[in-house]
């Protein structure tokens, strides 16, 4: 599906272009392509370039700006990457949070900053995000490269917009509740009618049935091959 997503990276103070074309780069493969950089120091470069491969169209529509306010002077929500967590506890969440916030916030604009690599983000930098989003590594040894870090985010920022799929690629309209009901009313009777159904106790198996149909997630075509299946066994249709 050739989505593209709304969200901005900014990339502050990074000492090395090669990271700049990788996290462009990682960006680009989830759909991502709104990079600005905050006083890089050497952009454009060859290093840069030669690490997007292929994702020279972000780095040529790449903003340099002098400072992280301009860069994030239209969001409305801005998340910090961070690799260590802090001393003055701030608002922290996973990755996986992260784009589910974003994925509500895509429309305000919605921006994901990542730190030099020796420092990481500053107390300056930390005071303009509304979160920080850490991803949950060793402890031990918790700093990512840069550009990988970029590409833990961006892939969930894509898992967290990609639509619920069941596996199963295939035209389907799923059954409606009213189909659904007619099909468990008719196999209730037949079950009545076969014996297997203890009239006594019906709760729990009608329950267990129910479960286990709500799981499959019938379509509409299917609710029919079992009714049909139902109406061919049913005892009533053979006396
Ligand atoms: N030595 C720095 C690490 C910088 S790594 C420090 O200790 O902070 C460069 C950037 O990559 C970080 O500023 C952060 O934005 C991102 N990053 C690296 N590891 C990360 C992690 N585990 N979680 C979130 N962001 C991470």
């Amino acid at each position: 599906m050739n989505m593209q997503l709304p969200y901005r990276i900014v990339l502050v103070q990074t000492s090395h272009p090669g990271n700049i074309g990788a996290a462009a780069r990682a960006m680009k493969t989830m759909g991502i392509t709104d990079l600005v950089l905050v006083s890089p120091e050497r952009f454009p470069d060859a290093q840069a370039t030669a690490r997007a491969s292929g994702a020279d169209d972000v780095l040529a529509n790449a903003r340099v700006v002098d400072s992280l306010v301009e860069a994030i002077g239209d969001c409305g929500l801005v998340m910090g990457a961070s690799a260590r967590l802090r001393s003055l506890p701030w608002p922290t969440v996973d990755p996986r949070q992260a784009a589910a916030i974003m994925a509500d916030h895509r429309d305000d604009g919605a921006a994901v900053v990542f730190g030099p690599e020796q420092s990481g983000l500053d107390n300056e930098h930390l005071a303009r995000c509304h979160q920080l989003v850490h991803i949950p590594a060793n402890p031990d040894y918790s700093s990512l490269n840069l550009a990988q870090a970029v590409q833990v985010v961006c892939y969930e920022l894509r898992m967290a917009s990609l639509p619920l799929s069941t596996g199963v690629e295939r035209e389907r309209r799923l059954a409606s509740a009213t189909e659904v009901e007619r099909f468990h009313t008719h196999l209730e009777e037949v079950l009545a009618e076969t014996g297997f159904l203890n009239p006594d106790h019906p709760k729990q198996l009608l329950l267990r049935l129910r479960r286990l149909f709500n799981r499959a997630q019938l379509d509409d075509n299917e609710v029919n091959i079992l009714r049909g299946i139902l109406s061919t066994v049913d005892p009533r249709r053979r006396r």
